[in-house]
């Protein structure tokens, strides 16, 4: 298992909950804007989090957390992520999962296995520029599958766009728009600069009133549009 980190407690990646994080090396994007490189290109360099001490870490808190966020790199690459999954639910503890979604074998698994109690599923793009993101061709057409998994799931769920210049403009609101249709919730968040970024991209955060025009647009397809960081 390839457990690269653990954080104690947060308040702000579980909605409504107090949850501890942990983190799982390698991904199959390598977002140039990424915010934890090393995990996805590096992951070698940390050891692996033995399985055991983190449970045991869990079980301690278990009194004053609700849940664990899952999160990454990308998680859903681990097949023992499921296997942490289970153990954590035996805790009796909530789990939310964070995915870019391009593993909807693995997510329809913990789906049918009940294991999964929040997912933030993130949109970069409009689907057919995903190739953007990689070095290697990328299978969009997953991103679909999860999406349709997700929505039918009945679990709490949000959908999220970090809004990159370039990335993200009005035509690819729209086109995301058109893939998630009727969802219930779609965060569209503020892009942030930061110095460990795989690629950074030499542009400047849109200005807020982007991204409140981008929200009015992105409400003609779901339910609610939330903004995160404006
Ligand atoms: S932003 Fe997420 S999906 Fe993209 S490379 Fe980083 S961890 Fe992977």
């Amino acid at each position: 298992m390839k457990i690269k980190g653990f954080q104690g407690t947060s308040l702000l990646d579980f909605p409504g909950r107090i949850a501890s994080l942990v983190f799982f090396g390698h991904c199959n994007l390598t977002c140039p804007f990424c915010h934890n490189p090393t995990l996805v290109q590096n992951p070698d360099q940390y050891p692996d989090y033995p399985l055991e001490e983190l449970l045991a870490e869990l079980k301690s808190r278990s009194r004053f957390i609700d849940g664990v966020v899952i999160s990454g790199g990308e998680p859903t690459l681990d097949s023992d992520c499921i296997v942490l999954m289970r153990a954590v639910k035996a805790l009796d503890l909530q789990i939310k999962l964070d995915s870019n979604g391009l593993r909807p074998d693995r997510l329809a698994l913990m789906l049918s296995e009940q294991l999964l109690d929040y997912v933030a599923l993130d949109l970069k793009t409009t689907p057919t520029r995903y190739g953007e993101l990689h070095s290697a061709p990328v299978d969009h057409q997953a991103l679909g599958k999860s999406i349709e998994l997700l929505m039918q799931s009945g679990v709490d769920y949000e959908f999220r766009t970090t809004c990159v210049p370039g990335m993200v403009t009005a035509a690819d609101i729209d086109a995301i728009g058109g893939a998630i249709r009727g969802a219930g919730l779609w965060v569209l968040q503020q892009f942030v600069t930061e110095q460990e970024m795989i690629a950074a991209p030499q542009v400047e955060p849109y200005p807020k009133e982007v991204l409140y025009a981008y929200r009015d647009q992105a409400r003609e397809y779901v339910k609610e549009v939330m903004l995160r960081g404006v």
